[in-house]
């Protein structure tokens, strides 16, 4: 422990020599973006006994160890990144990161993180304001007059979408916390819903059987006109529908639902509107993308993920309510301002937050927006999107192509031939090459491979030389 905070300028350089060399090796394709080795020669490899063992991790020591550590890691930065939703972190973004591990401020109490709490409440409002909600006065934070909006940042996307329907609970039905479930509650959820959306329900006393699908569309967005009549029916069957989940955007084909009319639903019948723009939420920072959103500001609460479109580090995610006091009365029933009312100079998130010890998640998003630019960062989503539309037009311009729908994001699904195994057998034989990353999903009942551009470096370069290899290993399937 002695030497505990010695070498840590060292250490901490021969750590960012190492990544400077990993991003290098990354952008410049010299090594593949994925390749996935046994985790039991991993062990071996990385010497994770033998570190334990000797406890002196630091100088020549660390340098192998962190070299071979990144030697294993699927590399984001690499053009080939076609995967998942996930954000290619920006450098300065990462260094929020690292600092926020450096200080652990445990933040969900003002006096554990002072900076980091007003970065969360500053972040909140830049987000709100985004939507178009009331932002947060920062003297009526706590004052259950005050009519504004509210939000906290948690861990990830899931756990935020279990929040906002805890707060859409609480305001539905507030007796549940004391009492239990009635047994009549229902979720309405789009077609093209993400699972955490299933889980919650199950999570949250409902079970899985009472997340209900939304009626559909041919393409799988939610398809208003025939909401009425669902949301009638099932009156007469004596259920209640506690809220109703809008995607903006799904996950599989990454469309947006049409957020004004089911608002406009939702308000007739006085039901929770959640939309979940965990994904799709970046456009919101662009005013050329802005239209995708429109009536976003309708709903009763948000989901938005910064570690998706935004160049943010794992994870970062906003949970925005548009009336602050059923984010504070999702945790427990009793008018819990009181309780709060201590004298200090800032606010404690830790009432609005499944989670006890948090981390300063907002650092990340700050420095990341901050390096970028409020300009910057739209250029950075516009980019993305309009590199998915036009590999869109690339790939449909190929006979042997599929594309399943033309994109409104960065997401693009097509395929190859007209069998769903195929599919999946391309998708392995490419991870296996590790020059391109991509990932698969099921889509109006078939299987597509699938293109999610995060990555800035990705050029339509890159997308034929991918076509390119999925036809050889289509004849190679063909003609083994
Ligand atoms: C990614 C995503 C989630 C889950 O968010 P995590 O941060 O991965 O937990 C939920 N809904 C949608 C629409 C998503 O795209």
């Amino acid at each position: 422990m002695n030497n505990l905070y010695q070498h840590i300028n060292e250490n901490a350089a021969i750590v960012a020599q190492a990544l400077d060399a990993h991003l290098k090796e990354s952008t410049t394709k010299q090594r593949p973006v994925i390749h996935q080795e046994n985790l039991e020669v991993l062990i071996e490899r990385l010497q994770l006994d033998q570190h334990i063992a000797s406890g002196d991790l630091s100088g020549e020591k660390l340098k192998q160890f962190v070299t071979d550590y990144l030697n294993a890691t699927t590399r984001l930065h690499h053009p080939g990144f076609l995967a998942h939703q996930v954000a290619v972190p920006h450098p300065t973004g990462a260094l929020g990161s690292w600092i926020d591990g450096s200080t652990n401020n445990a933040m969900a109490i003002y006096e554990m993180g002072p900076a980091a709490s007003s970065i969360e409440y500053f972040m909140i409002n830049w987000m709100l304001s985004k939507i178009g909600w009331k932002t947060v006065p920062s003297n009526q934070q706590l004052n259950p007059e005050s009519l504004h909006a509210g939000g906290v940042l948690t861990h990830g996307g899931s756990l935020a979408n279990l929040t906002a329907l805890l707060a859409a609970r609480s305001a539905q039905v507030p007796e549940f916390w004391k009492s239990g479930n009635p047994g009549n509650l229902v979720i309405l959820v789009p077609e093209q819903s993400h699972y955490s959306m299933k889980r919650a329900a199950a999570i949250l006393g409902l079970g899985e059987d009472n997340c209900l699908t939304l009626p559909a569309d041919p393409d799988g967005r939610v398809q208003p006109s025939e909401m009425n009549q669902q949301i009638e029916d099932l009156a007469t069957e004596g259920k209640r529908v506690m809220a109703i989940v809008a995607n903006a955007c799904g996950t599989a084909a990454g469309l947006y639902d049409p957020l004004p009319e089911i608002a406009h639903i939702c308000k007739q019948h006085q039901i929770w509107l959640h939309v979940d723009a965990a994904h799709g939420g970046g456009a919101l920072v662009s005013e050329k993308l802005r239209h995708l959103l429109n009536g976003i500001d309708q709903a009763d609460s948000v989901v938005w993920d910064a570690h998706k479109m935004m160049c943010t580090p794992t994870v970062c995610a906003a949970v925005l309510i548009k009336d602050h006091r059923h984010l504070d009365h999702a945790f427990e029933q009793e008018a819990s301002y009181l309780l709060h009312a201590k004298d200090q100079p800032g606010f404690d998130f830790i009432s609005r937050t499944v989670e006890c010890t948090k981390a300063g998640l907002g650092l990340r998003l700050f420095m990341t927006i901050a390096a970028l630019g409020n300009a910057g960062l739209a250029s950075h989503v516009e980019g993305l999107v309009e590199k998915a539309k036009e590999a869109a037009q690339l790939i449909s311009s190929r006979d042997t192509f599929e594309v399943a729908i033309t994109p409104e994001t960065n997401i693009v699904c097509f395929r190859i031939g007209e069998d769903d195994d195929t599919q999946l057998e391309i998708r392995r034989r490419l991870l296996e090459r590790g020059d391109f990353y991509i990932s698969s999903t099921l889509y109006r009942g078939v299987r597509w491979l699938r293109l999610v551009f995060m990555n800035p470096l990705t050029t339509l370069d890159d997308i034929e030389q991918l076509l390119a290899e999925i036809e050889a290993i289509q004849q190679q399937i063909l003609t083994p």
